[in-house]
């Protein structure tokens, strides 16, 4: 260990938050130890681009948690292994409801009997549901319209009653859509089954994707499409740090929003991909996706004002530049 600075347990430390979290964990002196299933992470990014130690396995292997608490001496978890893909909630939510709730708290369990009791948390702005008001406050009702909301919810209620009842002390980010790359070109968006706008459209860009889709162009918005609260992932991992340095000098618990407060449609976002990557992008207009609301904009005044968190990315011209660096050298 670093002399003065613990060991943080990150879960889901081989997919993208958490991978460009443990870089900024690196980069801030905390030894780092990953538990990553590896359904989705990537094995190599651990182990020889972050060159972190990684367990294998899952958050709901009580046996395993309860070897790694009392051989290692971890001083806080960050959590971010969950299953992600909204639609595959709706159609399979036993999947989402076992992983993201129930091995949440099985890693809730062994924290506590372990007296670990600081626990840094990703959530969502999908926890909101439609949004009442825009930019949306932390103090928004919160009705999620799809399986993975509802269990991000579910989880920051059972950490709110842990709190009362067992004084365990957590931070949980609601983040807005992360985007973006590791500006060094070391770290990137690697999902597979990849849904997101951006890296779609970048695929799309490099020729490995014909077209790209935009799910609706009749909302209620100026240009017709859907407005979104883009965030750098390297602005989001920055955040994990100060609210993990926040809990470690003795915070109280606080949920937090993580976006940049400020909108842009999807035709934006095409057209400022097509600027960065000087290529042409043929667009097809679709159907709305189910269950997208019109604008999603976050107030992350609470994390600036609490956690001093100021986003150095607010162009999402420089978030794509960035993204569009890492898909270049990742597929040439
Ligand atoms: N979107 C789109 N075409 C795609 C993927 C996404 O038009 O191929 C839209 C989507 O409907 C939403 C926005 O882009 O309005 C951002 O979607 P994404 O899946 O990136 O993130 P989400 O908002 O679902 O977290």
């Amino acid at each position: 260990m670093s002399p003065g600075k613990p060991t943080i347990l990150v879960t889901g430390g081989a997919g993208y938050i958490g991978s460009h979290t443990v870089l900024a964990l690196k980069q801030a002196g905390f030894d780092v130890i990953v538990l990553d299933n590896l359904v989705y992470g990537h094995r190599d990014l651990v182990e020889k681009v972050l060159q972190v130690e990684l367990v294998v396995g899952d958050t709901g292997d009580r046996t395993l948690l309860d070897d790694l608490f009392k051989t290692r001496d971890i001083a806080a978890v960050m959590h971010f292994s969950a299953y992600a893909y909204v639609g595959e909630s709706v159609t399979n939510p036993a999947k989402y409801y076992r992983n993201n709730v129930l091995g949440t708290l099985t890693l809730l369990e062994a924290m506590l009997a372990a007296s670990v009791k600081k626990f840094v948390f990703s959530s969502t702005c999908a926890t909101y549901g439609m949004p009442e008001i825009v930019p949306i406050p932390e103090d928004h009702p919160q009705n999620p319209i799809n399986p993975y909301g509802a269990s991000k919810l579910m989880v920051e209620r059972i950490l709110s009653d842990f709190h009362a009842a067992y004084d365990f002390k957590s931070v949980p980010f609601r983040y807005f859509n992360a985007a973006g790359a590791a500006p060094n070109g070391l770290l990137g968006e690697d999902h597979n089954p990849e849904t997101h706008l951006i890296p779609l459209v970048l695929l799309t860009a490099l020729g490995k994707r014909e077209s790209i889709s935009v799910f609706g162009a009749d909302y209620p918005t100026p240009d017709g499409t859907c407005i979104r609260d883009y965030i750098h992932v390297s602005d989001l991992a920055d955040a994990h740090v100060l609210g993990l340095e926040y809990l470690l000098k003795g915070g109280d618990s606080e949920v937090f929003n993580l976006g940049n407060g400020n909108g842009f449609s999807v035709k934006e976002v095409i057209e400022t991909a097509k600027l960065v990557t000087a290529k042409d992008i043929k667009v097809v207009e679709c159907d709305r996706r189910p269950g997208d609301p019109p604008v999603l904009i976050g107030s992350s005044d609470k994390a600036r004002k609490i956690l001093s968190w100021y986003p150095q990315y607010s162009s999402v011209k420089e978030i794509i530049a960035h993204a569009w660096q890492w898909h270049q050298s990742r597929h040439q």
